[in-house]
């Protein structure tokens, strides 16, 4: 080969590749996934990759030469580029996008970190009783940072540099690697759980399964011992000498489940990976992962696209959770369908596990017959079934309309036993909306089409889409009457409420408004966990993966509020954010309460939570989605079609739809696609931008997908006119 493809990172421009002359001399050992230095314009030499080879160039212009190799251990593989090239083929967008979005910037630019290491040598009976000591606890490291020894041995430079120099230990400059698990150091191991009752079937069906080439999916009820299962599966992959990848729907839960797994098989063998830990961090594990140092990774998203080699299985926990696919920017893909595809390159198994699986999930594992169920608790504590509170018969008597009589009851008796409570209002915010008393005018953000919500903490009008804060005006902009309030509740009014009904407990607040603190999240779960809090309030992100014996009593504010968004999904996340919510009260031996105020009471969806009836809820929700063509039986891909001039990107929205319509036509794709719109989108205005969408739907056909695919890479955008083009899109807004 003549030429190499090669990928730089050119400040201001991003990730892009070009091609260069590859010298004589480098022919026989460069190889795909090493970093070179090249020549670049006048930035001199810069390092960059090799992605590929070529004998021809396209065009005739003078290329420049490689000038070295600075690695002859390549970090990524073929293998691994045919995947990013699957996901921007399946995406609709380019292969550098994915690029840019699978591999860490840091790689690209040289980053290693040297550090004084000491090791054990030897012990003699010439030893004084504490530099015994000292050698004792070196023994149990083998090898360790110079620093971080003397900080656990709470020894000095001097002592250890005197053991040094009489031949007892080693010290030396080396490579160190930077594990972001450091603080786990100190954590015990301990033995895997023997299984019980519907887990050693689950297990043992699971087994039986490990050849399919379909997702296999563990239903199992929150808190049935999914995770003790997985375990035990990961434990027999990786005496097989193959390695696991084992995801989580974010970076706390992810964090959780690498303690829990650093416990189970040993810190050594476990990494973790998602996107807030530092470059450095990222550069370090990648060559770990790359060297086929690391058994088990665990991560967010993001992890899918880690080196992780010679997989065996792939885990992927909480599976109904949106935040496996990534809304914005592109590529705007989903962690799972990238697994997949992963899994089936490394001809290993992909589990997916939930307690309330996804709608089309649970489709295809029944169709393909790998669904295992368990539907008790580990330790048979009930699940506690939800107990609806009418809120057309409660809301006059309740505290500030708000807190109806029950649910004051159930936490004050709660909090006399000294448990714990959790609210969900799925709002956040104080208010939801602000409204002229006069003429009903809602105050809207001047950039998007939706209202502001009042943050008492921050005396602000506040936009949840573009974060645009004004100040509360005085008269109503559009009749001037001095009558605005705010209406609604968000989880800073419920703070606010039961600080005034319970000034003893102790409450916080969990939302995204916290958020601006790191780890303030993570810190506020760990508190809680500690029972160092009484009852937590919050949104959606106190639904998940809590596992806290002491909580006995979940309230659940305004339960239909999920349900009332105009989109296809909206029944599935509102049945599942209710039975996850409720899915954490009386987990341990004390029984658990659930108490749902509704408007509502008769929705099936909500009816379905109630019960927590995850087939029936199914049923009916698998009807409707057949019955109007929504996946599973259809696949979606969503086009926005945005401007800051409306009328812009309405014609230019109608231009791609009728283009589209006509070449569906022409190429005989008729029977699978079929073109919706385009429409104003539900959020019409975001950021300053008039959007307006396309749907395609095509029926489940991968022609009707290459086509899409090639229509789109075709389009050209004028400059103001932005097009988003998401595939699988989690909500059509
Ligand atoms: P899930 O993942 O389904 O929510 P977990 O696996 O976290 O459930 O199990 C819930 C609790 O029960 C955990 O504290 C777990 O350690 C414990 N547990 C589960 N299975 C066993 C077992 N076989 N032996 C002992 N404890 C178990
Ligand atoms: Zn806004």
């Amino acid at each position: 080969m003549k030429y190499a493809m090669v990928l730089v990172n050119i400040k201001g421009l991003g990730v892009k590749t070009f091609s260069y002359l590859i010298p004589d001399e480098m022919k026989d050992i460069i190889k795909i996934g090493q970093a070179v230095l090249v020549p670049f314009g006048r930035q001199g030499l810069i390092n960059a990759f090799i992605v590929g080879f070529s004998e021809y160039i396209p065009g005739d212009f003078k290329v420049k030469k490689i000038n070295k190799i600075l690695d002859e251990t390549p970090l990524f593989s073929i293998k691994y580029l045919k995947l990013l090239e699957w996901v921007a083929n399946y995406y609709c967008t380019d292969f550098v996008t994915v690029l840019n979005a699978a591999l860490p910037m840091k790689l690209i630019e040289k980053n290693a970190k040297y550090e004084l290491v000491v090791s054990y040598i030897k012990e003699d009976n010439k030893l004084t009783k504490r530099q015994k000591e000292i050698l004792e606890c070196l023994k149990k490291y083998k090898k360790c940072s110079l620093i971080e020894f003397e900080n656990i041995a709470k020894t000095t430079r001097a002592t250890m540099k005197k053991l040094e120099e009489s031949g007892y230990v080693e010290i030396r400059e080396e490579y160190i690697y930077r594990n972001p698990l450091s603080i786990f150091k100190d954590i015990e191991t301990e033995p895997l759980y023997e299984l019980k009752g519907e887990q050693i079937e689950a297990y043992e069906g699971i087994k039986a399964k490990l050849k399919s080439q379909n997702p296999i999916l563990l239903h199992g009820v929150t808190a049935s011992g999914k995770t003790e299962v997985y375990f035990k599966l990961i434990k027999d992959v990786i005496d097989t000498g193959k390695n696991v990848l084992f995801l989580a729907p974010e970076i706390a839960l992810a964090s959780q489940l690498t303690k829990r797994l650093a416990r189970k098989f040993g810190i050594k063998d476990v990494a973790i990976w998602h996107s807030s830990i530092s470059e450095g961090e990222k550069y370090d594990v990648w060559q770990r992962l790359y060297k086929n140092e690391i058994k088990i990774l665990a991560g967010a998203r993001s992890a899918v696209f880690a080196p992780l080699q010679n997989i065996g299985l792939i885990i992927i926990d909480e599976e109904h959770e949106g935040a496996y696919k990534q809304t914005t920017p592109a590529p705007r893909y989903d962690a799972r369908v990238v697994a997949k595809r992963l899994a089936q390159f490394h001809q290993a198994p992909l589990i997916l596990g939930s307690a309330t699986p996804d709608v089309s999930t649970y489709y295809y594992a029944t169709n393909n017959n790998n669904l295992f169920e368990m539907k008790k608790r580990y330790n048979d504590s009930p699940l506690a079934k939800p107990q609806v509170i009418n809120m057309q018969e409660y809301g006059k008597a309740s505290y500030k309309g708000i807190i109806s009589k029950p649910l004051q009851t159930e936490i004050t008796e709660t909090l006399e036993r000294g448990q714990q409570v959790i609210l969900l209002m799925n709002r956040r915010g104080y208010s939801t909306y602000t409204q002229c008393k006069a003429c009903g005018t809602v105050i809207e953000c001047p950039d998007c089409s939706i209202p502001m919500i009042w943050h008492s903490s921050i005396k602000q009008l506040k936009c949840h889409y573009c974060n645009k804060e004004m100040s509360f005006p005085d008269y109503c902009p559009s009749c001037g009457n001095a009558s605005l309030a705010t209406s609604g509740v968000g989880t800073q009014k419920i703070e606010v409420l039961i600080k005034e009904l319970y000034p003893e407990a102790k409450v916080e607040r969990i939302d995204s408004d916290i958020l601006t603190r790191k780890n303030a999240h993570i810190e506020l779960l760990n508190r809680f966990q500690k029972g160092e809090i009484d009852i937590l309030v919050g949104t959606q992100m106190i639904a998940k993966g809590l596992d806290n014996p002491n909580v006995t009593l979940v309230g659940v504010l305004s339960a239909d509020s999920g349900f009332s968004v105009p989109d296809y999904r909206a029944s599935e996340r509102g049945f599942q954010l209710l039975t996850q919510v409720a899915g954490r009260a009386g987990r341990g031996e004390y029984k658990g309460k659930v108490l749902f105020q509704t408007y509502n009471p008769d929705y099936y969806a909500f009816q379905t939570a109630k019960s927590q009836n995850y087939e029936k809820f199914f049923e009916t929700e698998i009807k409707s989605r057949q019955e109007f063509d929504y996946p599973p039986f259809s696949q979606i891909v969503r086009l926005i079609i945005s401007s800051e001039n409306n009328f812009r990107a309405e014609k230019s929205a109608m231009e791609i739809a009728m283009r589209l319509t006509t070449m569906t036509e022409k190429f005989g794709f008729s029977e699978y696609l079929e073109t919706l719109g385009p429409t104003p989108c539900i959020i019409e205005k975001l950021n300053g931008y008039y959007r307006f969408q396309i749907l395609i739907k095509n029926k489940l056909s991968q022609k009707g997908h290459d086509f899409i695919s090639k229509f789109l890479g075709k389009i050209i955008m004028p400059k103001d006119i932005r097009l988003a083009v998401d595939v699988d899109p989690l909500d059509i807004l």
